[in-house]
């Protein structure tokens, strides 16, 4: 029988018997590797020359390193993949990925509303490459369908997205994709391996901002790109190009909220429900975005492929851009500012940081009574009372 979760986030990928005798994986903190002797140059070569990777040993830092590979092994257990990439973010991530698989004249779908550098570095820079984006809303399978192409080469798609939580039909997507051969790319970052497995439902490759949850703890930026070999090796060598790597104490910092990830996601999804179903109670609240609730338009289908539903929560007050402003002011444990996933509840007014960007309203903009609340792994009794006495002084 495979181990749980909660094991294997502690264990996988890592040696049981570590150099100098260490329970944790060291830290690898050198630029380059050396050989013994030149027969070793030799054998090294002959590996590269006749495989894909990852190899037996490193050979220089750009390419990769013996703390990043333990934590790239950890993530493709975790995520049900051969293989995993790490990135220095997950914007890094995102768009090696994106430079390797698409050329010139080529064309790809991206859902509306996936994450927004995202959007700006398929619609700013790519196009300089003249690849061509189309944006398609992300829970209608049938517009993905009339945006294909001859030349349409992938469909990326965010589930659940930010910051509304609209989740993807992804079987019906991965459908759509496979009776066209394109493939199929899912930033599932605000989901985890924990509450939703894009690759066991068929998708090509699964992108993590591993900032977020992965890492959990607000002190690291990382990304990852997790699917099988074969579809890897283009991007690994791409990475090495591009120098768009991990270094290795960021990557000890990831294996090291790897290891409590399957706590950290109970609980936050725990708190996440908590918070949402408080919320959708008060008079004080317009509207709540949570697909764990069944007022959630993507309710039924988050039901069927994700396991759990996170901890963002986004919520509309019955009030204005100030009103909206003055209840933040008043909350007491959540941090203000952009990010989400870690220990720390961060809460961030998408109109107040996002108003005065031109991308955004090309789009449309966000309203200005929304929030989003990243809940932490507070205690939800706190959380709550917390926004209980904000509503009261408003
Ligand atoms: C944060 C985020 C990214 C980008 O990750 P960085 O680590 O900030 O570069 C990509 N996708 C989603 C959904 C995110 O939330």
């Amino acid at each position: 029988m495979s181990q749980h979760h909660s094991t294997r986030a502690v264990h996988a990928g890592e040696e049981k018997h570590k150099p100098y005798h260490t329970l944790t994986t060291p830290i690898a903190r050198t630029s380059t590797y050396t050989f013994r002797n030149s027969a070793e140059v030799t054998a090294f070569m002959e590996e590269k020359a006749s495989g894909s990777g990852p190899y037996s040993r490193s050979e220089y830092g750009r390419y990769g390193n013996p703390t990043q590979s333990a934590a790239e092994r950890k993530l493709a257990d975790l995520e049900g993949g051969e293989r995993t990439l790490l990135f220095s973010t997950g914007m890094a991530a995102v768009s090696t990925t994106l430079l390797t698989l698409l050329s010139s004249g080529d064309h790809m779908i991206l859902s509306k509303d996936s994450f927004y550098q995202t959007r700006e570095f398929a619609q700013a820079l790519l196009s300089r490459w003249g690849i061509e984006t189309t944006l398609v809303e992300n829970v209608r399978p049938e517009a993905y369908d009339a945006a294909i192409q001859p030349n349409t080469r992938l469909i990326f798609v965010e589930t659940p997205s930010n910051p509304y939580l609209r989740v993807t039909d992804l079987p019906k997507i991965i459908e759509i994709a496979r009776a066209h051969k394109l493939l199929t790319i899912v930033d599932s970052t605000f989901a985890t391996p924990l509450n939703l497995r894009p690759l066991e439902l068929g998708a090509d490759l699964v992108i993590q901002s591993a900032t977020k949850y992965l890492a959990g703890h607000n002190d690291v930026l990382a990304g990852a790109v997790i699917g099988s070999k074969t579809a890897l090796t283009d991007i690994a060598t791409v990475r090495g190009l591009m120098g768009t790597t991990l270094g290795a104490d960021d990557a000890s910092l990831l294996i090291r909220g790897l290891k409590t990830l399957d706590l950290r996601i109970r609980r936050q999804n725990e708190n996440g429900m908590r918070v949402a179903q408080f919320l959708e109670k008060q008079p004080g609240i317009e509207r709540v975005w949570y697909p764990g609730l069944a007022s959630h338009p993507d309710h039924e289908i988050a039901c069927q492929q994700m396991t759990g539903f996170g901890s963002v929560v986004s919520f509309e007050i019955k009030g204005d851009f100030e009103t909206t402003g003055r209840f933040i002011d008043n909350l007491k444990i959540p941090f203000i500012g952009p990010t989400l996933g870690g220990v720390e509840s961060i809460i961030l007014q998408p109109a107040a940081l996002y108003s005065l960007d031109p991308l955004e309203r090309k789009l449309g903009g966000m309203k200005d009574n929304l929030l989003r609340y990243a809940i932490g792994i507070e205690d939800a009794e706190d959380l709550i009372a917390d926004l209980e006495q904000a509503l009261k002084r408003l």
